[in-house]
């Protein structure tokens, strides 16, 4: 095990140490998890989701201490961080439904009774990335817990106290020690080591695109199933009957919300070529109110970059860039930097293509529907998008005509517990959240009873 320093981003001050796992460290945890696997898995649908149950309110009597803690050490401003803790709070709710209702099959067969059952599969390995790293987390284990696996979680190195935390308040609720694991520790060692480790049966990963397709190459070695939630670059597209007014107020904080560090941030906007002009100077205001500064007040929309390679790599992409409209930013310490909204010169413009992670976001027009759904759809990812318009039918045709797993009209929202979440293309396989969740983290086992 070595020390590793954990900054707040907003001070740049260290706030503590934590100790790091080792390939060997891991292996032990995975053990663990393999033994708690065989009383967990037994344990009855009903005492699970009490468990569970217990383990959303221990979440709630501690959202404040959570919320307060990511605050430190992710910079969110502390409204995001208390909706953060608040939602896996929500999660685990949601999933202590789950155990009683996740029922197998009975099927008409000739000769006798086939009937199925959802068995858990085993050890399943999470690997969180930095930018939510509270419901990310609970996206895996609630589920996965749900559906009677074991689960070793590796946060990112950057932001592990919050699932650390989350592994504490998991003993406290009185699920068995060992069924939840949190595992800090680097990627190419300790999310490797779930990669490569032939008891760790399933892997989930949240993170870049890049870092993804190494991991899924991985699991192919030993057929291992994954779950792969990958970056994104959202078109946000505005039509010319749109309220423009709305549009133009929400676009800012569809791109700028956690410092544009979000899967789901609308990096992209297309406005209709008759609007153009028209939607920018309705939405400069918006961008100069943006607060940017401490993540601790409640006036605050938007706080620090998360490390100082995450702003000098994002910066860099606006050496180059036709800067149309800038924020404001705080001085001193902290990873700071300004909202910023560019002219992309082309569909073919870095700003336009690549996933910047930082408050930066790109402007085209757009001649009619086809050039819109044409534009939002040339991009290597397919996460989310949205669609501001009056016209229902338009709205329908786009939203089905965008390749991009959530797609949300007259609104930016993309997560709700209760629906499915996830990318086409490379953004992802597979689907967390909503009621059929359960699926990705089961083995489907056909029983066949001969009946003479
Ligand atoms: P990253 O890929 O660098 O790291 C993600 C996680 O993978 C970290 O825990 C890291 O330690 C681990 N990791 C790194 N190398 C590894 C390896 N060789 N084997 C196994 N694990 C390894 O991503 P990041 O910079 O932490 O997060 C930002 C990215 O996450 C963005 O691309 C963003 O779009 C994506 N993201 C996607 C979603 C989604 O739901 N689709 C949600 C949030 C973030």
């Amino acid at each position: 095990m070595t020390a590793h320093d954990v900054l707040n981003p907003a001070t740049e001050e260290v706030l503590t140490h934590v100790e790091l796992f080792d390939v060997e460290a891991t292996d032990a945890a995975i053990a663990r998890s393999v033994r708690a696997g065989q009383s967990w898995r037994s344990v009855s649908a009903a005492d699970r989701a009490a468990l569970l149950r217990r383990f959303s309110d221990v979440v709630a009597d501690h959202q404040e201490e959570l919320a307060q803690l990511e605050v430190r050490n992710a910079g969110h401003p502390v409204g995001n961080a208390r909706w953060e803790a608040g939602n896996v709070r929500d999660v685990l709710q949601y999933y202590s439904g789950a155990p009683e209702r996740h029922t197998g099959r009975t099927i008409p067969v000739a000769g006798g009774t086939a009937m199925t059952f959802p068995e858990p599969i085993g050890v399943v390995g999470v690997i969180v990335p930095w930018n939510f790293p509270m419901p990310i987390a609970g996206w895996a284990f609630a589920p996965a817990l749900a559906a009677g696996n074991t689960v070793v979680l590796k946060p990112a190195e950057l932001t592990p106290l919050t699932a650390m935390r989350l592994g504490e308040l998991a003993l406290e609720a009185g699920l068995p020690t060992d069924v939840l694991q949190v595992l800090p520790g680097a990627g190419n060692v300790v999310g490797q080591r779930f990669v490569t480790h032939p008891d760790v049966r399933k892997v989930v990963f949240t993170g870049s695109t890049a870092v993804g397709r190494s991991v899924m190459s991985g699991c192919a070695e030993q057929i291992k199933p994954v779950t792969l939630e990958l970056g994104g670059k959202n078109a946000n597209v505005v039509f010319a009957d749109s309220d423009l007014d709305a549009a133009a107020a929400a676009a800012p904080m569809g791109a700028f919300d956690n410092s544009g560090q979000d899967c789901c941030a609308r990096s992209r906007i297309l406005v209709q070529d008759s609007v153009f002009d028209d939607f920018l100077a309705r939405m400069e205001p918006a961008v100069r109110a943006v607060a940017v500064g401490d993540p601790a007040s409640e006036d605050t929309d938007m706080g620090p970059l998360i490390s100082a390679q995450q702003r000098s790599r994002v910066e860099g992409y606006l050496q180059d860039a036709d800067i149309l409209m800038t924020g404001s930013r705080p001085d001193g310490p902290g990873f700071w930097m300004a909202p910023t909204v560019v002219r992309a010169r082309a569909a073919s413009d870095l700003v336009f293509t690549e996933e910047i992670f930082g408050p930066v976001t790109a402007v085209l027009p757009f001649r009619d529907e086809e050039d819109a759904i044409r534009l939002a759809n040339e991009t290597a990812y397919g996460l989310s998008g949205s669609i501001w318009t009056r016209d229902i039918g338009r709205a329908l045709r786009v939203a089905r005509g965008v390749e991009a797993g959530n797609l949300s009209v007259n609104s930016h929202s993309s997560v709700r517990y209760s629906t499915p979440f996830g990318g086409f293309k490379q953004s992802g396989i597979g689907r967390e959240l909503g009621p059929d969740a359960l699926d990705a983290f089961t083995e489907t086992k056909t029983v066949f009873i001969a009946d003479n």
